[in-house]
């Protein structure tokens, strides 16, 4: 919008939640403009996130096939080559297209796309420092803080995106590293760790806490660290880092026991720090119009999404709630319902979450361990791939489907599946949650055949009765 004239909808940040929030808006027929100060659409997730990621996690798993597994099925090949560049162009060629879609989206939908950053003159302005140069301010009589988060440095550790990289450096490396090594075993670190390690990195991941991905359901997370040290990655659990000397060649980490006790020093190539992720608000001007955020600076919203501030609302990474693309896309869409005077719903207990490895683990719901914590009784059904006829034909068969249902309903409370494809087959356990489905349901729900989708049913045949194939 020009200078002066009133959207009724303005979104700062372009990312899965600003950008899918301002295209809701406008089809609801209010007049939308997006600021996002990258010079791109589609934010963290699609410029330096989930999808550069999952384009270098599928290129060096077609690599490790090729050297690992394509022999066993017969395919035989001489001179098996990595070219980095190719497939960091592969890879910066899906982005580009992706973030062109979005602005696609927007001139179709009419949203007004204002390039700069934006930052709160009061709860109904916004004045934009322009890429181009220059400024301008934009009104909204509603306003939505969309600007996602950013990546978090540990103490006395500076990330040069040369030697010590944040995720964004570990999608762009030149080289392939000797030895990396990965601060912090949440899901990106165990995803770029992949990544590399199949690429022929020797790989260490450093974890502060006892256990990999915290999140996950400890039986499922058993089993997805002995895949990970099969494949060749190595752990440090319950190991901090206590110095960072990137003076020499490469990098020193010195290391000791979360404990306390006795320091050693670990030679790397490069470092990854992934240490989590923490709200990006920085010079946005929250404190000029009064919004309130949590002590992590997480911004504070009610159920409709709106902060204390009236006509200021705030989505995705920015708040609390699991730093999830899916959850951001889904809190942009109910957000702008209700600035529309309709009804929006995100149900924050049934958002999967997923971890792109090979195999792929995914989950909903609650782990066998939370479930045991909040003291309902409860009933576990188990199915081993190796007993998954399609997983055995493709000979992919690690992992497992887990299943905890309510005892006495039998309802699912929670599905963690560790599978090829697991992040496509969970979405039937999401639906099953979201209707209040009992494991029954699923199981006598026909499933095709052979699919690795038949170990969620057997899965859920375990929990009342018992699966056919074990
Ligand atoms: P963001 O995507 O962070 O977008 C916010 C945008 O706002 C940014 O583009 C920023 O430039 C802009 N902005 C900030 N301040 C201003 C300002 N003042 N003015 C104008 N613009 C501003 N999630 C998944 O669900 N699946 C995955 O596989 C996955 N993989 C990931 C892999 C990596 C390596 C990383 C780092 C993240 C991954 N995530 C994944 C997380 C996902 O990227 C985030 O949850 C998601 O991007 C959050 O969306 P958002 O719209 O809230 O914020």
């Amino acid at each position: 919008a020009a200078s002066g004239e009133e959207s009724d909808v303005v979104v700062i940040g372009g990312g899965p939640g600003g950008y899918v929030a301002a295209i809701k808006a406008a089809q609801m027929g209010l007049k939308t403009t997006c600021i996002e100060k990258r010079g791109t659409l589609g934010g963290t997730c699609l410029n330096v996130g989930c999808i550069p990621s999952k384009a270098l996690l599928h290129s060096s798993h077609m690599y490790h096939e090729a050297e690992n597994s394509f022999a066993h099925h017969g395919v035989k090949f001489s001179n098996l080559e990595i070219d980095l560049p190719a497939m960091m162009a592969q890879k910066d060629k899906a982005v580009a297209g992706l973030t062109k879609g979005i602005e696609g989206l927007f001139k179709k939908n009419k949203v007004d796309y204002v390039k700069g950053s934006g930052k709160f003159v009061s709860p109904s302005e916004v004045s934009v420092d322009l890429i181009d140069g220059g400024s301008t301010t934009v009104k909204g009589k509603n306003i939505i803080i969309a600007t996602g988060s950013d990546v978090k440095s540990l103490p006395g550790i500076t990330i040069d995106e040369k030697k010590v990289v944040s995720s964004t450096g570990a999608l762009a490396l030149t080289e392939i590293p000797k030895k990396l090594v990965v601060i912090g075993a949440g899901y990106i670190g165990l995803e770029m760790g992949s990544v590399w390690n199949r690429l022929g990195s020797e790989v260490t991941v450093v974890e502060f806490a006892p256990d990999i991905v915290p999140s996950m359901d400890g039986e499922i997370r058993k089993q997805f660290q002995r895949m990970l040290e099969k494949q060749q990655m190595k752990f440090m659990l319950k190991t901090k880092v206590v110095g960072v000397d990137t003076s020499g060649s490469g990098v020193k980490l010195t290391v000791e026991p979360a404990a306390g006790g006795e320091q050693t020093v670990l030679e790397a190539d490069i470092v990854l720090v992934s240490a989590g992720r923490t709200p990006y608000t920085a010079g946005l001007g929250l404190d000029t119009i009064g919004v309130e955020t949590d002590k992590g600076g997480r911004i504070l919203v009610d159920k409709r999404f709106m902060t204390n501030v009236n006509g200021v609302y705030a989505i995705g990474d920015a708040i609390p709630g699991p730093m999830l693309a899916h959850k951001a896309e889904e809190d942009g869409v109910a957000c702008v319902e209700f600035i529309a005077g309709k009804e929006g719903h995100v149900d924050y207990d049934t958002v999967p979450g997923v971890v792109y490895t090979h195999p792929e683990v995914a989950s909903v719901g609650k782990t066998e361990e939370q479930v045991k914590a909040s003291g309902v009784p409860y009933q576990v059904g188990k199915f081993p791939l190796l007993a998954n006829s399609r997983a055995k034909a493709i000979d992919d068969a690690e992992g497992l489907v887990k299943v905890v249902s309510e005892k006495e309903t039998d309802r699912i409370l929670g599905v963690h599946i560790m599978a090829p494809n697991a992040g496509e087959i969970i979405h039937e356990a999401v639906l099953a949650l979201q209707y209040g489905a009992s494991s029954e349901d699923v199981a006598r729900t026909c499933h095709a055949h052979p699919t690795v989708s038949e170990a969620l049913k057997e899965a859920c045949m375990q929990t009342y009765s018992k699966a056919i194939h074990i």
